[in-house]
């Protein structure tokens, strides 16, 4: 059965509703009725009546269809606003459309009512229905507004970290150029080959970015020790590795199901880092991997006996092209992109540092271990 329509009437002559609502009747509407004939009553109606349509007189005593009008535009009431009055003047009638009343119905005709009610509550639907999807407009706008403005900082701060090596190489050619001796040569030419090296290892990176952002997460069974250890291999002729005590700690409660290419990129970023950032004063240099898997969690502790980084600029590192120390030759991409890829598995990451001391980054992953494996 459809559910009775809610009809809130300000009017103080009750035979007045008795009129209505035979006519309702006679037109084939489910209703149910609440009087109200001062300001009061039709404030506290309108907070808890949850009406779907008023009808409304125009004058009561000390209180009128206007001043209803106002009161409910002003609490923010979306609901048709139909006056029912006795005869009024063409003038009136259009000054209470320009106020909001959605329409009016002279007491002498009330057999258009039941029209009316149906036309305008339509009609209101409608309404809210363009509203929503204004609003939905305007938060794509916004949406896109924000991308753009993202996408501009990204191709400015690209072409800056392409551009930087790339004119260091020109310079060292026309150098290279005015030398006759072989060994300045060769020393031209390492130098080079940093810059491109350099240039090189942006574009992976911006690379790796992208392939997180559009490939979808990859979930199988994996070996994390296996992930450790290959990233430990492919980093192993990096500069100073060699030089890096590396320790893999795993407590094992739970197979455990992710992406393993996602890892393998986290695991990159941070050990190349503790790499880079390594003190060279400390007699001994290390980085430690502690992994725990549950059933639900994957927990990563990354730490390294570093340089650290001052508590000041720990906010920002996970920032895009975020450099926290001059010794940093990268674009600042690397902890960005390790953030987007925790990210994209459902993760977080943190980081605790002190200047001089050490780093460590603590990430937290979903096991994605399937549903019908019991541990
Ligand atoms: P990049 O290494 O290219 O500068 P990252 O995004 O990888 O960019 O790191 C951002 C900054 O965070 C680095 O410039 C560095 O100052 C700091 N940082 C990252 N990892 C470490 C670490 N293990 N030890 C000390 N500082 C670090």
């Amino acid at each position: 059965m459809q559910k009775p329509l809610k009809i809130l009437v300000l009017e103080d002559v009750q035979d007045d509703v008795g009129l209505i609502e035979r006519e309702l009747r006679k037109g084939g509407l489910t209703f149910e009725t609440t009087r109200v004939d001062s300001k009061q009553g039709f404030i506290e109606a309108l907070r808890q009546y949850e009406a779907d349509i008023i009808l409304s007189d125009h004058s009561l005593p000390q209180f009128n269809s206007f001043e209803a009008l106002k009161l409910c535009r002003r609490s923010g009431v979306r609901i048709p606003f139909i006056l029912v009055t006795g005869s009024v003047s063409e003038e009136f009638a259009v000054t209470c459309l320009k106020e909001g009343a959605d329409d009016y119905v002279l007491k002498s005709n009330l057999i258009r009512l039941p029209n009316a009610i149906v036309n305008s509550l339509k009609q209101k639907e409608l309404e809210n229905e363009r509203k929503k999807s204004d609003e939905a407009i305007r938060e794509q706008n916004e949406e896109l507004v924000k991308i753009n403005r993202e996408l501009d900082s990204f191709v400015y701060s690209v072409s800056h970290n392409l551009r930087a090596p790339l004119m260091s190489v020109l310079g060292l050619l026309n150098l290279a150029r005015l030398q006759e001796g072989k060994e300045e040569m060769n020393q031209y030419f390492q130098m080079m080959e940093q810059s491109i090296q350099k240039l090189d290892n942006t574009l992976k990176e911006i690379l790796d970015y992208s392939r997180n952002a559009r490939k979808d997460v990859d979930v199988q069974q994996v070996d994390i020790r296996d992930i450790v250890n290959d990233s430990i291999k492919r980093l192993l002729y990096m500069e100073g590795s060699e030089k890096i005590t590396k320790t893999i700690d795993i407590i094992e409660q739970s197979p455990l199901y992710s992406d393993a290419y996602r890892l393998l990129v986290i695991f990159n970023n941070l050990l190349s880092n503790s790499i880079k950032y390594r003190d060279p004063q400390k007699e001994e240099n290390f980085i430690h991997f502690y992994i725990t898997i549950e059933k639900q969690l994957l927990t990563i502790r990354v730490q390294d006996n570093g340089i650290g980084i001052p508590s000041h600029f720990l906010p920002k590192v996970f920032n895009m092209f975020y450099r926290a120390t001059e010794r940093s030759e990268g674009a600042g991409l690397g902890l960005y992109i390790v953030r987007e890829t925790v990210q994209k598995l459902g993760g977080k990451v943190d980081v605790h540092s002190e200047y001089g001391i050490g780093t460590t980054f603590e990430i937290e992953i979903p096991n994605k271990l399937p549903g019908d494996i019991n541990v």
